[in-house]
C-alpha cells in the first residue's frame, strides 16, 4: 500500500460525538473526504453537517443522543450498527465547559463535565472496544484532549480535571486494547474559534492575551483539526499508540 492511500478511510465507518457543529462538524467532513462513512452523534440535528458531507459525496448518518445519560452508549452502538453494519472509528469530541471561579465551584457545575468529558468517555470508549474485539479488526478510538490536559487554566476547574483525565485515560486504555489491534489516542486542540470558546473570545484582553501567546498568531479553526483526525484514523497510525498530538499553532512549544 503507497503511504498515500495508507490514509484512505474507504470502507471504514467512523462515529464522531457531538458531530452538529464545531470540532465535531470539521472532523466528519474530513474524515468523509478521506472515504469514511459517518456517524454524527448529537443531542439536536446534525443537519448542516450532514449537508457539508453529502455535498462532497459523502455517506452520513445521524443518532440522537444525550451523554449526559448513560443510556446513550446502546443507543449509539445499536444507532451505527443499524446505519452501517460495522463501526471502526470512534472519535470522542463531545464535551462542555463551565466557568466560574474555583472558590465558587458548584457540584453541578463539576458533575455535569465530568459525566460528558471523561465517564462518558471511558464508558463509551469500553463499549466500542468490546464491538471491535467482537468484529475482530481492531479499530481505532480518538479523544479530544485539550491545553488543560497539559496546564490547569483558570476558572474552569471540572474541565481541567476531565481534560487531564483524558490524557491518562488515553494511556491507560492503549495499555490494554493495542494487543487487540485497537489504537487509542488523542488530539489536543489548541485554543479554538467554536462555541466551546465564545466566552473567552468577547472577552477582547483575555481574546488579545491568548493570541500574543499563540506563535502561529491566530485562533485555530475546525478545518486546523483535518489532517491530525485522518492520521490518527488511518493505517498511517497503525504502530501509534497512547499518544496525545497536540494541533495548538505552537501554544505548548512557548
Ligand atoms: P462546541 O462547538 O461547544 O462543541 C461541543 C459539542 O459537544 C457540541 O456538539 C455539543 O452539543 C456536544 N455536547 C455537549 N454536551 C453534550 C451532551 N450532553 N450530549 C451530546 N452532545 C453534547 O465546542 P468545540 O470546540 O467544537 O468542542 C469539541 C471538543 O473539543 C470538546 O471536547 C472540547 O472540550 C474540545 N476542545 C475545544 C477547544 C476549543 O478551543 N474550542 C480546545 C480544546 C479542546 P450542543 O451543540 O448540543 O451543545
Amino acid at each position: 500500500m503507497s503511504i498515500i492511500d495508507a490514509f484512505r478511510l474507504d470502507g471504514k465507518v467512523a462515529v464522531v460525538t457531538g458531530a452538529n457543529t464545531g470540532l465535531g462538524q470539521g472532523m466528519s467532513v474530513a474524515l468523509a473526504q478521506a472515504g469514511a462513512k459517518v456517524v454524527g452523534v448529537a443531542r439536536r440535528s446534525c443537519e448542516d453537517t450532514k449537508k457539508l458531507v453529502e455535498a462532497d459525496g459523502g455517506e452520513f448518518a445521524e443518532v440522537i443522543a444525550d451523554l449526559s445519560d448513560m443510556s446513550a452508549i446502546d443507543v449509539i452502538v445499536n444507532g451505527a450498527l443499524a446505519a452501517f453494519g460495522k463501526v471502526d472509528i470512534l472519535v470522542n469530541n463531545a464535551g462542555l465547559i463551565k466557568r466560574n471561579d474555583a472558590i465558587d465551584f458548584t457540584e453541578d457545575e463539576w458533575d455535569s463535565v465530568i459525566q460528558v468529558n471523561q465517564k462518558m468517555v471511558f464508558f463509551l470508549s469500553q463499549a466500542f472496544a468490546k464491538q471491535y474485539i467482537k468484529q475482530g479488526h481492531g479499530g481505532k478510538i480518538i479523544n479530544i484532549n485539550s491545553m488543560l490536559s497539559y496546564q490547569g487554566g483558570i476558572r474552569v476547574p471540572s474541565y481541567t480535571a476531565s481534560k487531564s483525565a483524558g490524557m491518562g485515560l488515553t494511556k491507560a486504555m492503549c495499555n490494554e486494547w493495542a494487543c487487540h489491534n485497537i489504537n487509542v489516542n488523542a488530539i489536543a486542540p489548541g485554543y479554538m474559534a467554536t462555541n466551546n470558546t465564545a466566552q473567552l473570545r468577547s472577552d477582547s484582553d483575555r481574546s488579545e492575551a491568548i493570541i500574543d501567546r499563540i506563535p502561529a498568531g491566530r485562533w485555530g479553526t475546525p478545518d486546523d483539526m483535518k489532517g491530525a483526525v485522518v492520521f490518527l484514523a488511518s493505517a498511517a497510525s497503525d504502530y501509534v499508540n497512547g499518544f496525545t498530538l497536540a494541533v495548538d499553532g505552537g501554544w505548548l512549544a512557548r
